[in-house]
């Protein structure tokens, strides 16, 4: 099944009281894993810690259960994969590696600028994957700022044009969950 997420959390685990920005009724439409099916994708923005990971993870693991394949990669190991497999000549191959699971996440694009050769390739697996198998990203940035994260924009737009067709964006805007349960503790007394 794949899979590699950096921890379990699931949707049910989710405190949406706490992040009213984030539209309850919207994330159980996605749990109907509709997207999976129509290969639609979901992209998660906003600042650190306001649950970004959490909700992909949660969609990754309820996809899982439901007998879909998931990979989980941060766009940091992402960046690794690429320049490893441009050097050893095995880019093409990896590549159509990265269509199989009916789940890809990309997980913190943008805390990483790309050299235009890495952009490029990642624009590749998105329109690979394109109409075919569902990408689930999350980022810090804005898309105002994506010209900025693939270091070209043409290379930005061209990736945002595919990665939006179809897909759902759900705009984070609130506090850090992490900062909410260190005030609990009453590490900033
Ligand atoms: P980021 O947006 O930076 O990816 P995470 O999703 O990793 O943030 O969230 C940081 C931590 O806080 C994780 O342990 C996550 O499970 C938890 N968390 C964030 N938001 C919520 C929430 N609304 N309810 C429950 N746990 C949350
Ligand atoms: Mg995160």
């Amino acid at each position: 099944k794949l899979a590699k997420l950096p921890y379990v959390k699931t949707i049910e685990e989710f405190e949406f009281d706490f992040q009213p920005s984030v539209d309850e009724r919207r994330i159980k439409e996605l749990m109907t894993l509709a997207f999976v099916n129509r290969s639609e994708n979901v992209i998660l923005l906003g600042p650190p810690g306001v649950g970004k990971t959490h909700l992909a993870v949660g969609l990754a693991v309820h996809a899982l259960k439901n007998r879909h394949t998931a990979y989980f990669l941060s766009a940091h190991e992402l960046i690794g994969i690429i320049k490893d497999n441009i050097r050893s000549g095995r880019i093409s191959r990896k590549i159509k590696t990265l269509q199989k699971p009916d789940v890809l996440i990309i997980d913190e694009v943008g805390y990483q600028a790309m050299e235009a050769e890495v952009a490029h390739y990642f624009f590749q697996i998105v329109s690979e994957r394109y109409e075919k198998g569902s990408i689930i990203l999350t980022s810090n940035k804005s898309y105002g700022q994506w010209g900025e994260v693939f270091g070209d924009h043409v290379v930005a737009t061209a990736i945002l044009d595919r990665l939006l067709h179809h897909s759902t964006t759900i705009n984070i805007k609130g506090d850090s969950y992490r900062i909410k349960e260190k005030k609990k503790a009453g590490f900033y007394d």
